[in-house]
């Protein structure tokens, strides 16, 4: 059978814990920082180290067959692509945060404000459920410093303790969305063999957890 490909985030956030559900999965693999793909000793695999940014399209395209990615990060993109399993781990929330001190009492009050985020995707169409309209300001990072720096009146970006809204003088404000990592495929291998393999070893190592 075909060897399947594998995309996990190569640093960050989500890439040790990816790494070691696979280990778990019973898969045998060399973790090189330096490689861009890691074949699997002992299962049909190969796993291809990148930007989580770029997994959820290489996904849809079937560059890869499977990914481990955030939810925000799936949402943002707008991909065709199957959500295979919950995998509880990366839990964060998308939250907009305002500034201690300010007049902003309700969502209503962010209409004709300037609100910077990384996600104007996924906040542009809870603007628009809730009938609000605001100025998004989408920037590329640090979005926690905008407000400080006069360039938004509030943010709209991923929390998981608060810590970092808290040093920066911001509170949550409103849920936009809650996310955690997630295992998806591209449309062709959802009856694949492998593939379902590869799930029922997920979910005995979830199991496991519980
Ligand atoms: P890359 O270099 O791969 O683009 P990144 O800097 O975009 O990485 P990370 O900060 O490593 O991304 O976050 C990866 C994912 O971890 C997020 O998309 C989100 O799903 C999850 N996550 C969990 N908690 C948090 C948090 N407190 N802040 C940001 N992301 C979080
Ligand atoms: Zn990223």
């Amino acid at each position: 059978m075909k060897t399947l490909k594998i995309a996990i985030q190569k640093s960050g956030r989500l890439n040790e814990k990816s790494v070691e559900l696979l280990k778990n999965c019973g898969l045998n693999f060399e973790n090189y920082k330096s490689s861009l793909i890691s074949p699997v000793s002992n299962f049909p695999l190969e796993i291809l180290f990148l930007r989580d940014d770029d997994i959820p399209e290489y996904v849809q395209d079937g560059i890869a067959d499977l990914g481990i990615v955030g939810e925000n990060v799936i949402q943002e993109t707008e991909v065709e692509v199957s959500y295979l399993q919950r995998l509880g781990f990366g839990k964060c929330s998308l939250k907009i945060a305002v500034p201690n001190n300010n007049d902003i009492a309700s969502l209503a009050d962010l209409n004709g404000k300037a609100i910077a985020t990384t996600y104007p995707v996924i906040l542009g169409k809870f603007l628009k459920k809730e009938g609000i309209q605001s100025d998004i300001r989408t920037i590329s990072g640090s979005v926690e410093i905008s407000p400080g720096l006069g360039l938004s009146d509030a943010i709209c970006d991923l929390v998981s303790t608060g810590g970092t809204l808290k040093s920066n003088g911001l509170k949550p404000f409103a849920d936009v969305m809650s996310s955690e990592a997630v295992l998806i495929g591209s449309k062709s291998v959802e009856n694949n063999d492998l593939v379902q393999e590869l799930i029922q070893r997920i979910q005995s190592v979830l199991r496991a957890k519980e």
